[in-house]
């Protein structure tokens, strides 16, 4: 089972991209800001607390021709976060860099230089770390 996609739910779940439906969406953010803001124990503390309150249940699903597979229902999302902090470590976990932006993203990349939700948002702050170089005359 990838529990990597699991993170990827969790990124969507606070982005808003999922409706959320316990009261995980905001805790979850409170994950990403701690781990975010190098508050590390914070950060796992919080996770312990909502593996507690979220347990894993595993079903055998089968659905869309696809082979039999496991869903890990509402607690797969946390169980996702906490295979990343564990795996990858608590520094995957990041909030985007871009001005009025608070979205949050898992950086999967080899060198974890990853620091925007997405290319959008990566451009945009090129553009505008450039406009502000050329202002100050660099
Ligand atoms: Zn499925
Ligand atoms: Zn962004």
């Amino acid at each position: 089972m990838d529990l990597t996609s699991y993170a990827e739910l969790a990124v969507l779940l606070v982005n808003g991209e999922l409706p959320d439906e316990g009261d995980l969406r905001a805790e979850l953010t409170t994950v990403f800001a701690h781990a975010a803001g190098g508050r590390e124990r914070e950060a796992v503390e919080l996770l312990n607390d909502l593996l507690a309150r979220h347990p894993v249940s595993p079903q055998i699903s089968g659905h869309d021709g696809q082979r039999w597979h496991l869903h890990l229902a509402e607690g797969g999302v946390v169980m996702g976060l906490a295979a990343v902090v564990t795996e990858l470590g608590v520094d995957r976990l990041g909030v985007c860099q871009a001005a009025r932006c608070s979205r949050v993203f898992v950086d999967t990349s080899s060198n974890r230089s990853r620091r925007y939700c997405s290319e959008r948002c990566a451009s945009r702050a090129n553009v505008a770390a450039y406009r502000a170089r050329r202002r100050s005359g660099q």
